[in-house]
């Protein structure tokens, strides 16, 4: 075990977590994989009386959003507004202690980025090149990796994209795409050479070799081996530039309608989210002491994923910039999978954290089993059973109890305040010991070792469990006041101790036994130490933890895997509003593809039932046969149609719109109708078809 040197108490340290990208939310694999143990560090460093700043943010540029956006019909700001409130608002209510969480399409990203680019600019580690690149003649535009897809060459999918194929997962030239289209228009792209710009990897490889090697034995293995694997590889030029308009624009003459590829800007992200912090704290050259003075440390907590761009290439950009410290440690986590399988949000298999504050179960709870399941070094897996049975066996009936045992006894035999303590030798023993787990915990803590170091906070409940136990103060209170006011004592503090420990994982749960206790949060000294004093008055008393049953189970489970169709919403509703106004206004309208059309199952139906909706005087409630099968529509046409003249009457519907509950009562479909004025007139056929008909 290697520890990093934090010896000087006038280091200070920097915590940051990869930036998310936010054209999705995150899932607990997002949060087990990097903010979570980030948290637990930063929190930890601070404890340890560390001056530190945990930063974050969002990354919002690139072209999967911009074609999202696109795909929706709205600017890829509104799109990435609406993501990074998700994002921040789940985040704090995980309690990640984020002491900023910045945007990067924020101005103060756009200009750090400039800057950074021109400095490594001006030291000559910037060359142009030339890519073959697919150029729409309809949009006149060209078009990078997913504005194109095709077949893949390799499995025949069809929906390949020009930078990879998500069937088979093949990374791609757009070039190599069979038979490609723009996703804009559809029509086939040709191809042209475009001037780009390319960050030297080349010229940085034995820099970044030395850094590496020199970081043997600290870093993890699998980390320093997927460095090396591509020092080993042979590093290249890579590209820098993007056409895309969404980004930082690139400040370079002859390349001024380019921005920054998305990878190059991202990690300066991390150097403007510090900046920002400063400024909000009202010190705005603050930041230059994490990134630029010798005595900070930078620690990087990234998925595996991310490792060749915080190994590789971010710390490359560093050393062609050479203004900026390099990270002392990269921190990279492996997976968490679900119940089994990958956690995927198309196939609603996972937790989907936007819904984790409806469930109804504090944070601290999550926190707990996500930490036991950190993935430090293998992929773990969530187990809703093993959930259950750690919480209730360890959680409720081993940390829970002795901290609710202990307390509740005070509170039932000693008015509520803490007993004086005569301690023996074996009581002294006890309070050592539980300094000695603090010291186990400190060490495996900074070697990120942290589902170890959370271990060492049930070690210290069950020497404490243990010593209640075998000392039986519930027998001496009546004859031997004095042994049990000791045990008391002792259990006091250990709680005590418990609380500043814990606090890092469950810092809720941590302030609430502070507060039970009746004193302010403490800091890693008093650990082991009387701590808290004879006298001591106790505040109301309660378990910390709920016990979970099975049907808690069940419904935790149900409400966590609902995915929330946030996109819907700009279709819906925002969508709809924007282009009314826009066909108001007479402006373009937003084009489908083809494929997005047949998408759309038009049948024909015949009605079979039709009432009036309670409390909605202008919908009504339909039964409808679709070739056989029965459904129910909710239609906004009551105004316009008399209930008895719509019986067997053929209509058209969109079959396979996703049902939805509108005024309680189910819709599965909906009615086409025209729309002029205040006329609606529903569409009808004008030769007898059979019921179901498709509509094309
Ligand atoms: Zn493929
Ligand atoms: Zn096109």
């Amino acid at each position: 075990m290697t520890v990093i040197c934090i010896k000087d108490s006038k280091e200070r340290i920097l915590v940051t977590c990869a930036l998310p990208y936010v054209n999705n939310v995150p899932h607990i694999g997002n949060i087990a994989g990097s903010h979570l143990p980030a948290d637990i560090f930063a929190r930890f460093c601070r404890l340890a009386g560390y001056e530190t700043v945990f930063i974050g943010g969002s990354d919002e540029h690139g072209t999967p959003i911009e074609v999202s956006a696109k795909k929706l019909g709205v600017s890829p700001k509104e799109l990435t507004d609406l993501y990074y409130d998700v994002h921040k608002k789940i985040y704090e209510w995980l309690d990640i202690s984020y002491d900023n969480f910045s945007r990067t399409s924020l101005k103060e990203h756009h200009k750090t980025t400039r800057e950074f680019f021109q400095k490594v600019y001006d030291r000559g580690f910037i060359t142009e090149g030339i890519l073959r690149l697919p150029y729409c003649e309809h949009d006149r535009r060209v078009l990078p990796d997913r504005y194109v897809e095709g077949t893949c060459p390799k499995c025949g999918y069809d929906g390949a994209r020009g930078d990879q194929c998500e069937s088979c997962s093949t990374l791609l030239n757009p070039d190599e795409l069979k038979s490609p289209r723009c996703v804009i228009c559809g029509s086939s792209p040709v191809f042209k050479e475009v001037k780009h710009l390319f960050l030297n990897l080349d010229k940085l490889e034995s820099g970044l070799e030395k850094w590496i090697k020199k970081n043997k034995g600290v870093w993890r293995p699998q980390v320093v081996n997927v460095a090396l694997g591509w020092i080993n590889e042979g590093l290249k030029p890579r590209c820098i530039t993007r056409d895309i308009k969404w980004g930082v624009k690139v400040p370079l003459e002859g390349f001024e309608d380019r921005v920054f590829y998305v990878w190059f800007d991202a990690p300066i992200g991390y150097i403007s989210s510090t900046k920002e912090w400063a400024k909000k704290i009202g010190k705005p050259d603050e930041w230059k002491k994490f990134w630029k003075e010798k005595d900070s440390k930078i620690f990087h907590f990234i998925g595996k994923d991310n490792i060749p761009f915080h190994t590789i290439f971010w710390p490359g950009m560093l050393m062609a910039n050479g203004e900026y410290n390099l990270p002392s440690r990269v921190a990279g986590l492996q997976y968490l999978n679900y119940e089994g399988d990958k956690i995927s949000k198309s196939r609603k298999w996972g937790i989907f954290c936007e819904n984790l504050p409806e469930a109804g179960l504090g944070s601290d709870m999550w926190r707990y089993y996500l930490t036991l399941l950190i993935p430090e070094i293998n992929d773990t897996q969530w187990k809703w059973k093993e959930f259950q049975e750690r919480v209730n066996n360890e959680l409720v009936a081993n940390l829970g109890n002795f901290v609710y045992r202990t307390l509740s006894f005070i509170k039932n035999n000693f008015d509520g305040v803490v007993p004086e303590g005569k301690l023996l030798e074996e009581d002294w023993e006890v309070m050592e010991n539980s300094k000695k787990k603090s010291s186990k915990l400190e060490v495996l803590m900074w070697d990120i070792h942290l589902r170890d170091a959370f271990r060492k906070v049930f070690a210290i409940s069950d020497i404490g469990n243990k010593y209640f136990q075998s000392n039986e103060p519930w027998k001496h209170v009546k004859e031997q006041e004095d042994r049990a006011g000791t045990v008391l004592f002792v259990c006091a503090n250990l709680c005590h101790d418990i609380a500043v420990l814990l606090s890092p994982f469950m810092p809720k749960s941590a302030r609430e036994i502070c507060n039970q206790l009746g004193v302010p949060p403490g800091s890693l000294g008093d650990v082991g130490t009387p701590k808290i004093k004879p006298g001591q008055r106790l505040n109301e008393v309660a378990p910390l933890f709920p016990k979970l049953k099975d049907e808690d189970i069940k419904r935790l489970k149900k409400i966590t895997g609902n995915v929330t169709g946030y996109e819907d919403m700009f279709k819906k509703e925002d969508k709809k509003e924007k282009e009314d106004k826009r066909g108001k206004e007479g402006k373009e309208k937003v084009r489908v593809t083809f494929d997005e059309f047949k998408r759309f199952d038009f049948k024909t139906a015949v009605i079979l039932e039709a009432s009036a909706l309670k409390n909605a005087d202008k919908l009504l409630k339909l039964k409808i046969d679709v070739g056989g099968r029965e459904k129910q529509v909710i239609a906004g046409i009551a105004k316009h149609y008399d209930v008895e003249g719509l019986i067997g009457k053929t209509v058209v519907v969109i079959d396979n719109l996703e049902p939805a509950v509108i005024r309680g009562e189910k819709s599965e479909g909906m009615v086409l109708a025209a729309v002029t004025g205040d006329t609606i007139s529903l569409l009808t056929v004008d030769k007898d078809v059979k019921s179901g008909s498709k509509v094309t």
